[in-house]
């Protein structure tokens, strides 16, 4: 990391998540598999790779206040880190639109929530605005020490595989991530960690993929709320990454979004909030495309816990949940008849 050794460190020990094979999407797209489940981060979400640098930054320039523009997850992280480090957070979020586990942790961790009427696109040029004139830092990922941080997780996944996998399947949102992970497995070739580089894939939401449709998308719409957005910050490193990389930006609707956020709930048993299914959703459809060859190793990234998001979880809860009165005998006569389960 970029910084001189002695001095503070504000860390919550994130980073070192599991790189976990799958049982079931391997079958499926005949490959070998693997998430890279940054849901387990402290704050449950990557986001605290690219905070834990941003926040010591910041604490080292002798600021007192941090600020972000937030689709949620962001915010979330400032403010736990902002919390450890004795640092006021300010977070910005449009209006209406956070996953309802994300604004809890910004408000518990004790960040100012500002609701903007607005998208995030919006909410990051205010943040980028108040931050050149004010003594607060921006550490939204336009803070180049976010990405130092973020990419320890393709260093993670080398030394794990012992190489850089074949593909990496990751969400686009601002575009950050994509730029990190391709700065971090260049530097692990460079440093002779891995032998070779990996084809970076990244997928957009249908209603908000600017990269893809080549322009900005004024009124980015998907229930993938982390990825509501529609003009990256990072727009051109990530397309440069892709394109250096030999792989591509390309985009999945919400429907298939959907089905892969309860596939990788219902086959693998991870739990993962709706944008990081884009990963596994455009590696279904890549698939299908015939643009990944069988036998391959392929890391999807799943950028976030599920807990964040317990609205998109429990939309259909209620037409799941059989209802039965507290008698055994009406219990047993459902699990034999309906359930098919077999007496000992
Ligand atoms: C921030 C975020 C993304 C998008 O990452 P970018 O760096 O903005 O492209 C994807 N998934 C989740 C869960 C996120 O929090």
């Amino acid at each position: 990391m970029p910084f001189e050794e002695d001095g503070p460190i504000i860390t919550l020990l994130e980073g070192n998540t599991p790189l976990i094979p799958s049982v079931h999407i391997s079958k499926i797209v005949d490959c070998e598999v693997l998430f890279k489940y940054e849901g387990l981060n402290p704050t449950g979400s990557f986001k605290d790779r690219g905070m834990t640098v941003a926040i010591t930054k910041a604490v080292r320039d002798g600021v007192s206040a941090v600020m972000c523009a937030s689709t949620g997850n962001t915010s979330a992280s400032a403010a736990a880190y902002a919390a450890r480090a004795g640092l006021k957070s300010f977070v910005l979020i449009p209006e209406g639109k956070i996953a309802l586990g994300k604004l809890a942790q910004a408000v518990m961790h004790g960040a100012t929530v500002i609701a903007l009427e607005g998208n995030f696109d919006q909410a990051l040029q205010v943040a980028r605005e108040v931050t050149s004139r004010f003594d607060v830092a921006l550490v939204n990922s336009i803070n180049p020490y976010r990405l130092e941080g973020q990419k320890t997780a393709a260093f993670e996944i080398v030394d794990c595989l012992m190489d850089a996998p074949d593909y990496l399947f990751i969400p686009v949102g601002n575009a950050g991530n994509i730029t990190s992970y391709w700065m971090g497995f260049r530097q692990y070739k460079e440093a002779e960690r891995a032998k070779k580089l990996p084809k970076l894939c990244g997928y957009q939401a249908a209603g908000a993929a600017p990269i893809v449709l080549g322009r900005v998308v004024e009124k980015p719409e998907t229930f993938a709320t982390a990825i509501r957005i529609g003009n990256p910050a990072r727009w051109k490193e990530a397309e440069a990454a892709a394109q250096e990389s030999g792989g591509f930006i390309d985009m999945v609707t919400d429907d298939e979004i959907r089905k892969a956020y309860e596939l990788i709930a219902e086959k693998e048993g991870i739990f993962c909030e709706p944008a990081s299914a884009a990963s596994v959703a455009g590696l279904i459809k890549a698939k299908k495309q015939g643009k990944v060859e069988k036998g391959k190793t392929v890391v999807c990234v799943l950028t976030g816990h599920g807990l964040k998001d317990p609205d998109s979880a429990t939309l259909n809860a209620d037409l799941k949940i059989r209802r039965l009165p507290a008698d055994f005998n009406v219990v047993r006569d459902y699990l034999v008849e309906v359930e098919k389960v077999g007496e000992k």
